[in-house]
């Protein structure tokens, strides 16, 4: 029965009462694109950019840039493709933007706070995003990996906009940013949880070690906390919000995302259909019962059992 449930869904995101929820792909580069373009799905709600560009030993050009940007949004015609710009620093170093040996990388010169040091950089990757957008005639986004601030989603904010880039987002995926997200939103257009930092953040568990999965779970009822924290303050800016972590392709966890209030959720292509069908069998205020139910838990493993028994049984 889930097998023909999976097979027959088709089209946008839409809960069981017609509340539709954006389903969007996890992309790291042209590969990627051209998979996904072929698929039914509405766009691309994160293209790691930094992917690209991982065994570069040099800054590229802007126009090795934009030739590479229109191979990536030609595949999705006119739908829609959230651009993340380079999150260099942590796990993803780049040659050519090393800032140095740090003592706790995570938490130094990364994602956006490298582009403050290294604008040029930043400058150089929206021209060349504006420059593949009017050639293509993409939908194209573009939003700042590891914001914390209103005065560096402001600063970034300007940047896109003097590009001709006509959206601006911030990611939010530091605690801090996420708390005061009805700020943070206010200087752009769109939101968009990181819940892979967002649960590194707020539990102060080191990503990159295995051993400590069960602390980057983000059915933590804390991460749960955070991420209504932040929809709320969406909510209240009127920005839509999206999430692009690894957590928007859990089904079940994907309806406690829609009761909290995200409008998109992206993820690795494969796990669209059985996002959609869990979507297509709640309504809207089943996944808001769904999310404060899991938000009553006190553990992890009770706020997922506690919508496993929830939520319908095909999932
Ligand atoms: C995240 O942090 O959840 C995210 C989507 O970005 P990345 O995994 O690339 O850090
Ligand atoms: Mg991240």
């Amino acid at each position: 029965r889930r097998a023909d449930a999976l097979a027959s869904g088709r089209g946008p995101g839409v809960t069981r009462d017609g509340h539709p929820v954006a389903l969007l792909a996890n992309i790291g580069g042209v590969q990627d694109a051209e998979a996904a373009g072929g698929l039914d799905l509405e766009g691309v709600g994160l293209f790691r950019t930094e992917f690209v560009f991982l065994s570069a030993d040099r800054a590229p050009t802007v126009e090795e840039q934009a030739e590479i940007y229109r191979q990536v949004f030609r595949p999705f015609g006119d739908r829609r493709v959230v651009v993340r710009t380079l999150d260099a620093g942590a796990d993803k170093p780049l040659a050519f933007a090393d800032l140095g040996p740090e003592e706790n990388p995570a938490l130094g010169r990364r994602g956006l706070r490298l582009s403050a040091e290294r604008p040029e950089l930043l400058d150089a990757q929206l021209e060349a995003l504006a420059v593949a957008a009017k050639d293509t005639g993409a939908d194209v986004r573009v939003m700042a990996p590891m914001v914390a601030t209103v005065e560096e989603a402001a600063w970034f904010a300007r940047r896109v906009r003097e590009n001709g880039l006509p959206k601006a987002g911030v990611m939010i995926e530091v605690p801090g940013a996420a708390l005061r997200s009805a700020h943070v939103l206010a200087e752009v257009d769109f939101g968009s949880l990181g819940t892979n930092d967002l649960a590194q953040y707020t539990m102060a568990a080191d990503r990159m070690q295995g051993a400590l999965s069960d602390l980057l779970d983000p059915w933590q009822p804390a991460v749960l906390d955070v991420v209504a924290a932040a929809c709320d303050g969406a909510r209240t800016t009127g920005r839509p919000m999206g999430v692009c972590g690894e957590s928007a392709g859990d089904p079940l966890l994907a309806l406690v995302l829609t009761g909290l209030g995200v409008s998109s959720l992206s993820m690795a292509p494969s796990k669209v259909p059985v996002v959609r069908l869990a979507l297509s069998l709640h309504t809207l205020p089943e996944c808001q019962a769904l999310a404060a139910a899991a938000r009553t838990a006190a553990t992890a493993r009770e706020a997922l059992e506690t919508v496993r028994a929830a939520a319908r049984s095909e999932l």
